[in-house]
Protein backbone atom coordinates (compact mmCIF):
# COMPACT_ATOMS: atom_id res chain seq x y z
CA UNK A 1 0.00 0.00 0.00
CA UNK A 2 1.30 3.50 -1.00
CA UNK A 3 2.44 5.41 1.98
CA UNK A 4 -1.09 7.22 3.13
CA UNK A 5 -0.32 10.87 4.74
CA UNK A 6 -2.89 12.75 7.38
CA UNK A 7 -3.02 15.46 4.86
CA UNK A 8 -4.27 13.07 1.95
CA UNK A 9 -7.66 11.61 4.43
CA UNK A 10 -8.24 14.64 5.54
CA UNK A 11 -8.66 16.05 1.64
CA UNK A 12 -10.67 12.67 1.07
CA UNK A 13 -12.71 13.62 4.10
CA UNK A 14 -13.16 17.18 2.45
CA UNK A 15 -13.96 15.51 -0.88
CA UNK A 16 -16.66 13.20 1.11
CA UNK A 17 -18.33 16.05 2.51
CA UNK A 18 -18.38 18.30 -0.36
CA UNK A 19 -19.71 15.21 -2.73
CA UNK A 20 -22.01 14.33 0.07
CA UNK A 21 -22.08 10.08 0.58
CA UNK A 22 -24.28 9.31 -2.55
CA UNK A 23 -22.30 11.19 -5.39
CA UNK A 24 -19.14 10.40 -3.46
CA UNK A 25 -20.06 6.78 -3.82
CA UNK A 26 -21.48 6.64 -7.36
CA UNK A 27 -18.26 8.69 -8.86
CA UNK A 28 -15.53 6.71 -7.57
CA UNK A 29 -17.70 3.39 -8.07
CA UNK A 30 -16.50 1.93 -4.33
CA UNK A 31 -18.32 -0.36 -2.40
CA UNK A 32 -19.96 0.77 0.69
CA UNK A 33 -18.54 -0.88 4.53
CA UNK A 34 -20.64 -2.05 7.07
CA UNK A 35 -18.48 -1.98 10.10
CA UNK A 36 -15.56 0.51 10.01
CA UNK A 37 -15.65 4.27 10.01
CA UNK A 38 -13.26 6.79 10.59
CA UNK A 39 -15.00 9.41 13.03
CA UNK A 40 -13.64 13.31 12.46
CA UNK A 41 -15.62 16.38 13.67
CA UNK A 42 -18.26 14.23 14.93
CA UNK A 43 -19.07 12.55 12.12
CA UNK A 44 -18.54 9.22 10.54
CA UNK A 45 -16.76 8.26 7.20
CA UNK A 46 -16.68 5.23 5.37
CA UNK A 47 -12.87 3.74 6.11
CA UNK A 48 -12.20 1.70 3.42
CA UNK A 49 -13.77 4.58 0.66
CA UNK A 50 -11.77 7.33 2.28
CA UNK A 51 -8.53 5.50 2.28
CA UNK A 52 -8.94 4.73 -1.39
CA UNK A 53 -9.73 8.18 -2.26
CA UNK A 54 -6.67 9.40 -0.23
CA UNK A 55 -4.34 6.46 -1.42
CA UNK A 56 -5.62 8.03 -4.91
CA UNK A 57 -4.30 11.76 -3.84
CA UNK A 58 -0.94 10.44 -2.64
CA UNK A 59 0.05 8.61 -5.79
CA UNK A 60 -1.46 10.70 -8.31
CA UNK A 61 -3.31 7.75 -9.91
CA UNK A 62 -5.83 5.40 -9.42
CA UNK A 63 -5.04 2.92 -7.46
CA UNK A 64 -7.29 -0.59 -8.29
CA UNK A 65 -4.94 -2.82 -6.00
CA UNK A 66 -7.22 -4.29 -3.15
CA UNK A 67 -7.07 -2.31 0.28
CA UNK A 68 -5.28 -4.48 2.98
CA UNK A 69 -7.44 -6.37 5.81
CA UNK A 70 -9.58 -3.73 7.61
CA UNK A 71 -8.02 -4.11 10.98
CA UNK A 72 -4.74 -3.27 8.58
CA UNK A 73 -6.02 -0.23 7.54
CA UNK A 74 -7.55 0.80 10.99
CA UNK A 75 -4.22 0.40 12.16
CA UNK A 76 -2.55 2.79 9.92
CA UNK A 77 -4.69 5.42 10.19
CA UNK A 78 -4.81 5.55 13.72
CA UNK A 79 -0.71 5.64 13.87
CA UNK A 80 0.82 8.72 15.41
CA UNK A 81 1.45 10.62 11.81
CA UNK A 82 -2.05 10.09 10.97
CA UNK A 83 -3.92 10.25 13.84
CA UNK A 84 -6.92 9.38 12.58
CA UNK A 85 -9.68 7.49 14.96
CA UNK A 86 -11.22 4.73 13.60
CA UNK A 87 -14.93 3.41 14.68
CA UNK A 88 -15.67 -0.17 14.50
CA UNK A 89 -19.91 -0.51 14.53
CA UNK A 90 -21.54 -3.62 15.78
CA UNK A 91 -22.23 -5.72 12.72
CA UNK A 92 -25.78 -6.65 11.29
CA UNK A 93 -25.79 -10.37 13.19
CA UNK A 94 -25.28 -8.46 16.38
CA UNK A 95 -28.30 -6.33 15.89
CA UNK A 96 -31.77 -6.95 16.91
CA UNK A 97 -35.28 -7.04 14.94
CA UNK A 98 -38.85 -7.26 16.34
CA UNK A 99 -40.09 -10.52 16.70
CA UNK A 100 -43.23 -12.37 18.55
CA UNK A 101 -45.93 -10.10 17.08
CA UNK A 102 -49.19 -11.47 16.37
CA UNK A 103 -51.14 -12.27 13.26
CA UNK A 104 -53.03 -13.74 11.14
CA UNK A 105 -52.21 -15.66 7.63
CA UNK A 106 -54.53 -17.03 5.22
CA UNK A 107 -52.91 -20.61 3.91
CA UNK A 108 -53.74 -22.99 1.18
CA UNK A 109 -53.56 -26.48 1.88
CA UNK A 110 -53.44 -29.80 0.66
CA UNK A 111 -55.51 -31.95 2.91
CA UNK A 112 -54.42 -34.31 5.07
CA UNK A 113 -55.69 -37.35 7.06
CA UNK A 114 -53.58 -37.05 10.79
CA UNK A 115 -55.43 -40.83 11.48
CA UNK A 116 -53.30 -42.09 9.01
CA UNK A 117 -50.02 -40.56 10.62
CA UNK A 118 -51.05 -41.79 14.19
CA UNK A 119 -51.60 -45.16 12.52
CA UNK A 120 -47.60 -45.36 10.73
CA UNK A 121 -46.62 -44.31 14.40
CA UNK A 122 -48.81 -47.09 16.21
CA UNK A 123 -47.38 -49.99 13.55
CA UNK A 124 -43.99 -48.41 13.62
CA UNK A 125 -43.93 -48.50 17.70
CA UNK A 126 -45.58 -51.87 17.15
CA UNK A 127 -42.40 -53.31 15.30
CA UNK A 128 -40.10 -52.21 18.34
CA UNK A 129 -41.28 -52.81 21.42
CA UNK A 130 -42.85 -49.65 22.26
CA UNK A 131 -40.19 -47.43 21.06
CA UNK A 132 -40.56 -45.30 17.81
CA UNK A 133 -37.71 -45.62 15.33
CA UNK A 134 -37.18 -43.76 12.08
CA UNK A 135 -36.71 -45.65 9.20
CA UNK A 136 -33.79 -44.02 8.03
CA UNK A 137 -31.37 -43.30 10.84
CA UNK A 138 -31.95 -45.74 13.37
CA UNK A 139 -32.90 -42.90 15.62
CA UNK A 140 -35.22 -44.87 18.67
CA UNK A 141 -37.64 -42.44 21.04
CA UNK A 142 -41.12 -43.21 22.93
CA UNK A 143 -42.22 -39.82 22.71
CA UNK A 144 -44.38 -39.75 19.23
CA UNK A 145 -43.88 -36.03 18.47
CA UNK A 146 -40.25 -36.66 18.24
CA UNK A 147 -40.94 -37.82 14.94
CA UNK A 148 -42.90 -37.27 11.62
CA UNK A 149 -45.01 -38.92 9.11
CA UNK A 150 -43.28 -38.69 5.61
CA UNK A 151 -45.39 -39.11 2.54
CA UNK A 152 -43.39 -40.82 0.07
CA UNK A 153 -44.95 -38.85 -2.42
CA UNK A 154 -45.84 -35.86 -1.60
CA UNK A 155 -49.32 -34.24 -0.89
CA UNK A 156 -48.13 -31.22 -3.17
CA UNK A 157 -48.06 -33.73 -6.23
CA UNK A 158 -51.34 -33.89 -5.89
CA UNK A 159 -54.60 -35.33 -4.73
CA UNK A 160 -54.36 -39.53 -4.47
CA UNK A 161 -55.66 -42.15 -2.01
CA UNK A 162 -52.70 -42.66 0.53
CA UNK A 163 -52.58 -45.80 2.88
CA UNK A 164 -50.59 -46.33 5.75
CA UNK A 165 -48.18 -48.00 3.30
CA UNK A 166 -47.39 -44.52 1.57
CA UNK A 167 -45.98 -43.01 4.56
CA UNK A 168 -42.35 -43.06 6.40
CA UNK A 169 -41.95 -42.63 9.74
CA UNK A 170 -38.63 -40.26 9.97
CA UNK A 171 -37.13 -38.33 12.96
CA UNK A 172 -36.93 -34.68 12.02
CA UNK A 173 -33.91 -34.31 10.41
CA UNK A 174 -34.31 -37.31 8.02
CA UNK A 175 -36.83 -35.85 7.47
CA UNK A 176 -35.16 -32.91 6.24
CA UNK A 177 -32.84 -34.14 4.54
CA UNK A 178 -35.37 -36.42 2.28
CA UNK A 179 -36.43 -32.96 1.18
CA UNK A 180 -33.64 -30.72 1.45
CA UNK A 181 -31.30 -32.46 -0.07
CA UNK A 182 -33.69 -33.85 -3.24
CA UNK A 183 -33.47 -30.80 -5.40
CA UNK A 184 -36.52 -31.44 -6.53
CA UNK A 185 -39.88 -30.65 -4.67
CA UNK A 186 -41.85 -33.51 -6.09
CA UNK A 187 -39.54 -35.89 -5.71
CA UNK A 188 -38.18 -36.38 -2.00
CA UNK A 189 -34.89 -38.84 -1.69
CA UNK A 190 -35.96 -42.23 -1.01
CA UNK A 191 -35.28 -43.35 2.45
CA UNK A 192 -32.52 -45.98 1.50
CA UNK A 193 -31.05 -42.73 -0.31
CA UNK A 194 -31.15 -40.97 2.96
CA UNK A 195 -29.88 -44.06 5.38
CA UNK A 196 -26.72 -44.02 3.01
CA UNK A 197 -26.50 -39.81 2.93
CA UNK A 198 -26.92 -39.10 6.77
CA UNK A 199 -23.39 -40.11 7.80
CA UNK A 200 -20.97 -38.61 4.97
CA UNK A 201 -20.32 -34.90 4.96
CA UNK A 202 -21.37 -32.85 2.54
ZN1 LIG B 1 -33.56 -40.23 11.32
ZN1 LIG C 1 -41.99 -35.38 4.00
Amino acid sequence: MEELTRDAVLKAIADFDDKGSDEFFRRYNIRRSRSYFIRYNGRDYDMKAVTRIALNLVSGRKIRAPLEQSAAVRRRLERDDIGISVVHHQKTYDKSSTEGRRYWTKQKKAERDRRLARKAMKRNRRRHDGWIRCEACGFEDKERSMFDAHHLSPLAAGERETRVCDLAVLCPTCHRWAHAKAGDRLHPLPIGQVRRGRYRRG
